[in-house]
């Protein structure tokens, strides 16, 4: 679009004010930054990579590490973060290397031989048609080199400071510092060689605490964790062994009936098993460093808790023991509550600093990363001047709302998974019936995949008042993808992964059953509204000069076979033309895939006759369904939260 470039299409032009970013090099450090992101775990990087695409925001990552992660950590991967991925455009990397997890084993002690186990179950694990991608397991370390790649790649050629730990933040509350443009003041302790020990200012307009459990920065907000304050102890270690477990390759889970409860992770690369192994309850606040567990007891636990089958363990690759309660901070942000005047936050946590669970569901990685995934196209939006500051109010509300429900669901299964197995009475909460934790496992398939999330109405996610025009979209939720044929080279693609992370807002404009090309159709009046009305938010958001769909991408998508349709008389909006020569973008038009059985409208249920808009938000969550010539109300939603760019 900007002129013919050889090379890796993954690698952007660098943004003219930043220069090759090295974790090598010693750079210097910025005295005020747009945003300071602390701790580069899956959260933060997740963050960083989402504000490398702003080369106007300048952004700081500090890690108190003194490099990358190379081992161990989280490494279930839902399908809701495969799409994620996909819009940060890794997925294919990851579906690569990863292990697929397509079924779950349970076993369960034998009714005549308690001693020993055997197999009650094994089930499919995503139900048909819930994501187009598997539910994948990976190292998280993998996870955030793809990220730092993409990083690296972006037009600000962002890399973390390793070695740098934040000591503490102070926020101008009152007084002229709150006016400052840099009001939060953060202050940041040295690790590396020479320098270790000294202590390097910087003022931010934004700090994100994406700095795990014990965050530094949760803590200077003075904001605590609270929930069940008798944590759980946890092994885990990744193993090369040798065992005639017949499941070794399957996701199980096994309760023994005596000797506790394993979780089993086969891995990436064909070899490699992760054993979750549940420890001894622990005492409030007491650390599970100070119970000197030794890996050969997590071998041995094992051991007993697969018998009859054998395991002769050949190599640890890692494993760790760890401590976890169910937690929740009041808020994920600095604000006092919910309508803290005209106020708007300046700090947020993300991730484990302010949500921690059991390791069980696999959501810690998951859940950490869909809360930056939420905040990063906000702060986004705010500092490049195109939102209010109030849309930053609706992160914790939409974020907490989902922790709540993580931890309720955590306590349920965590308490599932330590039960002693055997026939439950409803108050023996000590006991549970496996058939009961089976079925619980399929009935909450759909949270554990994290397609389950709904936000609730908010400025950016409308009352469903017209969601019967598309019942398969609900209001709330991811926009859940579909096959689609592009109209210009025939080639067949999901439709949802057209929308990328990088900050715009989707409409999508599904025709109603009539020719596209007729000027009064439904579409062809939608797109003259869109390109000359006052009214039209393309038109009032997008500023001069910027490419139309800079700000909102406008896509069509049409019933008839794609070579029915002439593109030509296509509505001139949907062939827009871009970039410095002018060139038309032939990727906004599509038509419903026929020929497989996986037409989107049925699918996705929508009205045939009339079509409907389906608006979806630069984290792919739909927010808003309209009927095509609901134009005021269109323009009212996004008059809400935006600001007009002219
Ligand atoms: P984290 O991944 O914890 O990242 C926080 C980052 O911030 C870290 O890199 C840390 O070094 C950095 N940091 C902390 N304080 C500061 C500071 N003051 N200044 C600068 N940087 C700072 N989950 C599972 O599902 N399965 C597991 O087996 C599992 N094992 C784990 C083992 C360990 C040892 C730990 C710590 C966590 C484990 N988890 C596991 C949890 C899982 O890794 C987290 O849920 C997930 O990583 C959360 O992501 P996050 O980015 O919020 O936090």
């Amino acid at each position: 679009m900007n002129g013919f470039r050889p090379g890796d299409p993954h690698l952007s032009e660098p943004a003219e004010l930043y220069g090759e970013a090295s974790e090598a090099l010693p750079r210097e450090l910025p005295k005020t930054v747009d945003v300071l992101i602390v701790g580069s775990g899956p959260a933060g990087l997740t963050l960083a990579a989402q504000l490398a695409a702003f080369p106007e925001i300048e952004t700081l990552v500090v890690e108190s590490r003194p490099g990358p992660l190379l081992l161990g950590q989280a490494d279930g991967i839902a399908c809701r973060t495969v799409e994620m991925f996909e819009a940060f455009g890794f997925s294919e990397r990851v579906l690569k290397e990863a292990y697929w997890v397509n079924e779950v084993s349970f076993w369960k002690p034998d009714g005549t031989t308690p001693e020993k186990i055997v197999r009650h179950g094994r089930i499919q694990d995503t139900e048909d048609g819930l994501s187009e991608f598997p539910h994948v397991i990976l190292n998280q370390a993998r996870v955030h080199d793809f990220y730092l790649d993409v990083m690296r790649n972006s037009p600000t050629r962002m890399a973390p400071y390793y070695g740098l730990r934040l000591v503490d933040l102070t926020i101008a509350h009152e007084g002229p510092a709150k006016a400052h443009a840099f009001p939060v003041t953060a202050r940041l302790e040295r690790l590396d060689g020479e320098q270790a020990g000294r202590i390097e200012t910087i003022e931010a307009r934004f700090v994100v605490g994406c700095d795990g459990a014990r965050s530094a920065v949760r803590q200077s907000l003075g904001r605590v964790l609270h929930g069940d304050s008798a944590n759980q102890a946890w092994g885990v270690m990744d193993v090369l062994a040798v065992t005639d477990f017949p499941d070794i390759r399957l996701k199980a889970t096994i309760h023994s009936a005596a000797e506790g409860s394993v979780l089993i992770i086969p891995r990436e690369g064909g070899y490699l098993v992760r054993f979750y192994i549940e420890l001894e309850k622990l005492n409030a606040n007491e650390r599970v460093s100070n119970r000197n567990v030794t890996v050969d007891r997590l071998i041995a636990a094992a051991q007993r808790i697969l018998r009859p089958y054998t395991l002769e363990v050949k190599e640890v690759a890692w494993w760790s023991v760890y401590e976890i309660g169910q937690r929740l901070a009041d808020r994920f942000d600095d604000l006092a509550d919910e309508g803290a005047g005209d106020g708007f936050p300046r700090v947020f946590i993300t991730g484990d600093a302010c949500h921690t669970h059991s390791p069980k569901a696999g959501q810690g990685m998951n859940v950490s990363m869909q809360d930056s995934f939420n905040l990063g196209w906000k702060l986004a939006a705010v500092l490049t001047g195109r939102s209010a500051p109030k849309l930053l109010h609706t992160y914790s509300s939409e974020r907490r709302a989902i922790a709540e429900e993580l931890i309720e669901f955590d306590r349920e299964f965590a308490r599932m998974f330590s039960a002693k197995p055997g026939s439950a009475s409803a108050s023996d909460r000590e006991v549970v019936d496996p058939v009961e934790f089976k079925n619980y496992f399929i009935r909450q398939g759909r949270f554990t995949a994290g397609t389950a999330t709904r936000y609730r109405p908010s400025i950016i996610t409308a009352e469903p008042a017209h969601q019967q025009l598309a019942a398969g979209f609900p209001i709330g939720m991811r926009f859940h993808s579909a096959s689609i044929i592009r109209l210009a080279d025939a080639r067949p693609m999901e439709l949802g992964h057209t929308v990328k992370a990088d900050g715009r807002w989707r409409l999508f404009a599904f025709a109603a059953d009539e020719d596209p090309a007729d000027p009064s159709s439904g579409i062809g009046a939608f797109c003259w509204f869109l390109s000359t009305s006052d009214k039209s938010p393309v038109r009032r958001y997008t500023p001069a000069g910027a490419d139309i769909d800079s700000v909102i991408d406008v896509r069509a998508i049409f019933q008839q076979p794609h070579r029915d349709l002439a593109l030509e008389a296509m509505p001139s909006l949907l062939l827009p033309r871009k970039g410095p020569y002018g060139l038309i973008d032939y990727e906004k038009l599509f038509c419903a895939d026929r020929t497989s059985g996986s037409d989107i409208f049925d699918l996705r249920g929508i009205d045939r006759e009339r079509g409907c808009l389906v608006v979806v938000r630069p984290d792919q969550y739909v927010a808003h369904i309209l009927p095509l010539d609901a134009y005021a109300a269109l323009a009212d939603f996004f008059a809400g939260f935006m600001v007009p760019a002219w």
